[in-house]
C-alpha cells in the first residue's frame, strides 16, 4: 500500500468508524459475525468501515437505506474477504437495495433462436463490473437464520469474487499455493454428481439451484461453507478443503453456535 493510500485508510478508520452502538445493535443479530472470536469481529468492523466508505448504497423502489442496513450488508460481505483483503471487491462501487424481491425484465433466447422477454422476481443479483442488487427482506431473513446453507449476501459477493477472473464461471483467481487442476477436478466432479443425482430424482444435500451452472455452484457452495461448514465437510471433505484454501479460513459452525447459545 502506498503512503498516501495508507494515510487515507488510517484517517477513515480513525475519524469515521462505524459507531460502536450501531455496530453492536446490528451484529448481535448476525450469527455470521457473532460466532467469530473478538479479534476477528474487530477486524471485520474495520473492513466494514472501509467497505462503507468505498461503496455507495442506493435504495430502490422507495427504500431508504439506513446505516443499520449498510452495516448488515458490509459486515457480512467482509466475512467472506476477511483473509482475502478488501481489494477483492475492487472494480465496482454500487450496492442497491430493494425493499423486497425485485423484478428484472430481460430478453432470453430460446433453442429456436426466438427472443422472449422474461420477468423474474429475484432476491439478489451481481453484475460484472456493475452493482450488487439485493432484496432487503431476503437479506434480513437469511442474515438472522443463516445456519442452513442460505445467505444471499455471501451468495452475491461470492459472484463478485468469481468475476475477478473476468467472468463468473465458478473459478475465482486462485492463490499461488493452490492447484488449478485440483480445484477444477474437485468442483467439476461434485457438480456433475449433483446433476446426476437430480436427474435420478435423488434427494441432494446441496440446494438444487447449485446445479444451474458452475458460477451458481460456487456461490451456493460459499453459502454452505460460511453457514454450515461442518456439514459441508462431512458431505465432501475435498470440496470443503478447496473452499478453505481459497477463502483462507475455517469458519465457525453457525448451527453449533446457535445450539450452544440459543437452544
Ligand atoms: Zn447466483
Amino acid at each position: 500500500m502506498n503512503i498516501i493510500r495508507k494515510w487515507r485508510t488510517l484517517r477513515i478508520l480513525k475519524h469515521y468508524p462505524i459507531p460502536f452502538d450501531i455496530w453492536l445493535e446490528v451484529t448481535k443479530n448476525l450469527p455470521l459475525i457473532q460466532a467469530r472470536p473478538v479479534s476477528e469481529r474487530a477486524r471485520i468492523r474495520l473492513l466494514a468501515t472501509l467497505f462503507i466508505h468505498k461503496k455507495t448504497f442506493t435504495g430502490a423502489a422507495g427504500l431508504k437505506v439506513t446505516p443499520e442496513m449498510a452495516v448488515t450488508v458490509a459486515a457480512q460481505a467482509c466475512v467472506a474477504i476477511l483473509h482475502l483483503g478488501l481489494n477483492s471487491y475492487d472494480g465496482w462501487i454500487e450496492v442497491i437495495l430493494y425493499p423486497g424481491a425485485f423484478q428484472i425484465k430481460r430478453d432470453v433466447t430460446d433453442e429456436n433462436g426466438v427472443v422472449h422477454s422474461q420477468t423474474r422476481g429475484l432476491s439478489g443479483e451481481s453484475w460484472s463490473r456493475g452493482p450488487v442488487i439485493f432484496s432487503w427482506q431476503d437479506i434480513k431473513h437469511d442474515s438472522q437464520q443463516p445456519y442452513r446453507g442460505h445467505n444471499v449476501v455471501i451468495h452475491e459477493f461470492a459472484h463478485k469474487l468469481d468475476m475477478l477472473s473476468g467472468r463468473a464461471n465458478g473459478m475465482p483467481p486462485l492463490h499461488p499455493d493452490m492447484s488449478l487442476q485440483e480445484w477444477t477436478e474437485t468442483l467439476t466432479a461434485a457438480w456433475q454428481g449433483l446433476l446426476r443425482d437430480l436427474a435420478a430424482h435423488k434427494h441432494t444435500y446441496l440446494d438444487p439451484y447449485a446445479a444451474t451452472n458452475p458460477a451458481e455452484f460456487f456461490a451456493v457452495l460459499s453459502e454452505y461453507f460460511f453457514t454450515t461448514p461442518e456439514a459441508l465437510k462431512q458431505h465432501n471433505a475435498h470440496l470443503f478443503e478447496q473452499l478453505q484454501a481459497y477463502y483462507r479460513q475455517s469458519p465457525p459452525d453457525l448451527e453449533a453456535f446457535h445450539n450452544k447459545h440459543y437452544a
